[in-house]
């Protein structure tokens, strides 16, 4: 654990956790998890620490998300991203990520990797790699040494990406909803939309027609779009909702 001069190791000097890659990805066995993920809480945990415990993802969050990062450094892109999205079979999705106010209660255990995915999915949002970067070490001297809320974090957030991300963190860290993009199709045209949305989410998900790139935009509302071979249609992973076929 990441006690501050109190660190303590208890993975058998062994990659993975305890030997189990927690992504099913292949990409865990290649460190050892309490290495990557204890040093990570020297940034969040250790240096931006949570006032409240029921606001404990913003160490465990973002410390997940940063074995990604380290993947990101030694292995690359493809790396992290099946490794991160690899883990979201740990995901139950049982109760929301923030716990309640007052009562010394942490949230559910998906503040770990539903935290890391919600972080990856709004790094592709910015499509912006050297700012995302900034903005996260930014947060780190922002932040130094103090004790936070998690209000004062989804603000900065928003505030140094220029996205209104309110919904979005209300969908992710205050629900257990996962955003379902239903869609229908034929050969040139899409219909779709969102189900189980908190209000005023509208997120953009990423498709891939072949090489080709294109953003969707739903909303609750049915939506249809003209899109030569959008049946060849392909939704990025790296952004965590669930997808359902109609037709
Ligand atoms: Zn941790």
């Amino acid at each position: 654990m990441e006690h501050q001069s109190s660190i303590t190791y208890g993975n058998k000097y062994q990659n993975g956790y305890l030997g189990n890659d927690l992504s099913g990805s292949g990409w865990g066995e290649t460190f050892d998890f309490i290495i990557i993920h204890e040093s990570g809480h020297e940034w969040f945990a250790n240096n931006i620490t949570y006032k409240d415990i029921a606001d404990m993802w913003v160490h465990e969050g973002f410390t997940a998300y940063s074995e990604n990062l380290y993947l990101n450094y030694h292995q690359g892109k493809t790396a992290s991203s099946e490794y991160v999205v690899g883990t979201r079979n740990k995901i139950r999705n049982d109760r929301p990520v923030i716990g309640p106010y007052g009562v010394n209660k942490s949230g559910s255990s998906d503040m770990y990797y539903k935290g890391a995915n919600m972080l990856h999915t709004l790094r592709q949002l910015l499509e912006d790699d050297e700012k995302w970067r900034s903005i996260l070490r930014g947060m780190n001297a922002e932040f130094y040494h103090q004790t936070v809320t998690t209000a004062q974090i989804e603000n900065y957030l928003s505030e140094q990406t220029g996205i209104d991300l309110t919904a979005f963190f209300n969908q992710y860290l205050r629900s257990t909803a996962i955003p379902t993009l239903e869609y229908k199709m034929d050969e040139n045209t899409i219909t779709y939309r969102y189900t189980d949305i908190v209000a005023d989410f509208d997120m953009p998900v990423r498709i891939y027609i072949g090489e080709k790139e294109h953003w969707l935009l739903p909303s609750m509302e049915w939506k249809s779009e003209k899109l030569p071979n959008i049946s060849q249609m392909v939704v990025d992973k790296n952004i965590y909702i669930r997808t359902t076929r109609l037709d």
